[in-house]
């Protein structure tokens, strides 16, 4: 059985930035991550303003242009939403943080980059294809069940033990799940997310290097993106439980052919997911939960920045706790104040076609 300071579940921004925070206080961390990595994400995959801001005081670090994809920067300004009544006007995606503009050019990036680019940078120990799939926490330590996946596809069944978990591991959390078994409740505040990439054969009449938004009611509850990645158009639409996101997906592609003239070529892939819309749960003792586990996220579902950020102040308090034998938890509550201030925030700004549920 293996011992570590700490283990983080999942590689995401969350998980990377976590950390990246312990490594420089000089804590023993070890990762764990389901998928082989790098492994694709749902996700538009747009750097915003704050999330590029907090990759450099974090990671001392830019965005390479390896990771990056066509168009590479998509200004604010050309963050369009349009209507039949009004035509195009700036969509506001990024709001303000305690009074902060950010950067008003983002950068568009493949998160399957990102994310490994991300991971290697923090220089922590970490290992793929590694499921966790329970834990079990005492007064003084967390063993945690792991189902290893090796080259061949063979699955064994390991344990580790650490003295802080941290669950890193996105929206629909294990960790979350085991710990709240109610949090299941929330699912009021769920949205279902379809993403799908088309090879681009013509963009009609929308601009190039734009992002635009749509808010349709017939294709779903959420807003609809369309920008370029490289050869392909992505396509997101979303809704409430119920909601048929694949005929939703159908709407949308009818709509941007006969609206702007946009032609698609091949389906290369589609990417699901559902976010939870409800404010932060930290978790408990030597459990805690960071990033969209955690629920944060910020408007429209950017939620890079909120990884990063909860991440890091969560390895920090952590790696505090450790160094002063103190309890975690004050700690990492007092150190995310701003950010649970942001959220709700973000929460009051939610926009949806209907006024159900958020
Ligand atoms: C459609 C869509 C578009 C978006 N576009 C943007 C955008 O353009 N910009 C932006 O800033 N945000 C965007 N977001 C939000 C952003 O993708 C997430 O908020 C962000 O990825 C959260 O990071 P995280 O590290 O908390 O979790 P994740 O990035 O989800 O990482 C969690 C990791 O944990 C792993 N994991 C899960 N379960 C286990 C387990 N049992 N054992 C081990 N590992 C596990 C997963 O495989 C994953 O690698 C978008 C979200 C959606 C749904």
């Amino acid at each position: 059985m293996q011992e570590h300071d700490v283990i983080v579940v999942g590689s995401g921004p969350a998980g990377s930035s976590c950390a990246k925070a312990l490594r420089a206080e000089g804590i023993d961390v070890l990762v764990l991550e389901k998928e082989a990595l790098p492994r694709y994400k749902c996700c538009s995959g747009v750097l915003f303003g704050q999330t590029q801001e907090l990759i450099k005081s974090y990671f001392n670090a830019e965005a390479p242009t390896s990771i990056q994809c066509s168009p590479a920067i998509i200004e604010a300004s050309d963050v369009r939403e349009w209507n039949s009544k009004d035509g195009y006007r700036q969509y506001l995606w990024e709001i303000s943080k305690d009074g902060k503009q950010f950067s008003q050019s983002y950068i568009n990036i493949w998160r399957n980059l990102f994310d490994k680019w991300l991971l290697d940078l923090s220089a922590a120990e970490y290992r793929d294809q590694s499921n966790v799939k329970g834990f079990k926490a005492d007064a003084n330590q967390v063993s945690v069940q792991v189902e290893q996946t090796a080259g061949d596809g063979r699955k064994t069944a390991q344990e580790y033990r650490c003295k802080y978990l941290v669950g890193a591991d996105g929206g629909n959390s294990i960790v979350r799940r085991l710990l709240n078994p109610g949090s299941a409740s929330s699912d009021a505040m769920a949205v279902g997310i379809l993403q799908s990439y088309f090879k681009l054969e013509s963009l009609g009449t929308l601009k190039k290097a734009a992002w635009n938004v749509f808010f349709l009611p017939e294709v779903g509850e959420m807003l609809n993106c369309v920008h370029q990645k490289d050869e392909y158009l992505l396509l997101c639409v979303g809704g409430f439980r119920g909601r048929k996101l694949r005929e939703s997906m159908e709407k949308l592609r009818v709509f941007l052919s006969e609206q702007f003239d946009v032609r698609l070529g091949d389906w290369w892939r589609d990417e699901a997911c559902q976010m939870q819309l409800a404010p932060p749960i930290l978790g408990r003792d030597r459990v805690l939960l960071t990033g969209e586990a955690a629920n944060f996220v910020y408007l429209n579902g950017e939620g890079i920045s909120a990884a990063m950020d909860s991440g890091y102040r969560c390895g920090k308090a952590v790696a505090r706790a450790l160094q002063e034998k103190k309890n975690v938890m004050p700690i990492y509550e007092e150190s995310i104040k701003d950010i649970a201030k942001h959220i709700e925030k973000c929460l009051a700004q939610a926009r949806f076609i209907t006024a159900q549920a958020v």
